[in-house]
């Protein structure tokens, strides 16, 4: 889909492709790809998990000088790619590339062990002009997502890409509620339908619920 110039595509699970106005190709957790995907000029990695940090996976999107940025426990992982450009990011972080300004936030979970607070792994604000896309990572609705709320009330578009495969992450209500706290344009579900956890099912239900709390949702197809 494409909104004011910016490209967003689904690559299934959590892995979307984003592509600037200028042209540049962000790629966010590649897994289990399938078909032609083009080589990212910037790579973003949520956390060290076979589902989000996926060496046969990068090894499709990645060119030499492409900069690859992940949380410091998926570094041993990212040396197995030969000549990339690799940047080590906390939670806090805030990053320059190009014309796209990123930002690492927080995801964890709470009330199961799978993503500790602990482990410092992440999602990412991308802002991009006019466009700003919240990717979560695998987390559960946590108070630091507060602070993005704001993105929703101001002239951007704001879309909300949230897990919703419940087990690891979210489930669809969840999600549905953290939809409703940050108001995006859109919301998008994610980390569903991969065999990992969660099905299209999931999806539909999150949609739903979105709708029903007055939030605009849309299941976007894998590769488009
Ligand atoms: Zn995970």
């Amino acid at each position: 889909m494409e909104i004011k110039g910016v490209e967003l595509r689904f690559l299934g699970h959590a892995g979307f492709l984003v592509r600037t106005k200028g042209g540049q190709v962000i790629i966010i957790d590649p897994y289990n790809l399938e078909g032609e995907v083009e080589k990212a000029d910037l790579v973003l990695i949520t956390h060290s998990h076979f589902d989000h940090c996926s060496i046969k996976d990068l090894e499709k999107v990645v060119r030499e000088g492409t900069r690859v940025v992940v949380p410091a426990d998926a570094q041993s992982k990212i040396t197995k790619l030969n000549d990339v450009d690799m940047q080590i990011v906390e939670v806090g972080d805030e990053l320059k590339f190009g014309e796209v300004k990123v930002e690492a936030v927080p995801a964890y979970n709470v009330g199961k062990d799978f993503h500790p607070k602990s482990e410092g792994w992440m999602g990412y604000v991308l802002k991009l002009g006019e466009v700003v896309i919240y990717h979560a990572g695998d987390t559960d609705k946590i108070p630091e997502m507060e602070k993005l709320t704001g993105y929703g009330h101001h002239n951007n578009f704001f879309i909300a890409l949230l897990p919703v495969s419940g087990t690891y992450v979210m489930n669809a209500e969840e999600a549905a509620e953290v939809a409703s706290l940050l108001s995006p344009d859109l919301a998008i579900p994610m980390h569903y339908g991969a065999g990992v956890a969660g099905t299209l099912e999931d999806a539909q239900k999150f949609v739903e619920l979105c709708k029903e709390k007055g939030i605009k949702a849309e299941i976007l197809e894998k590769n488009s």
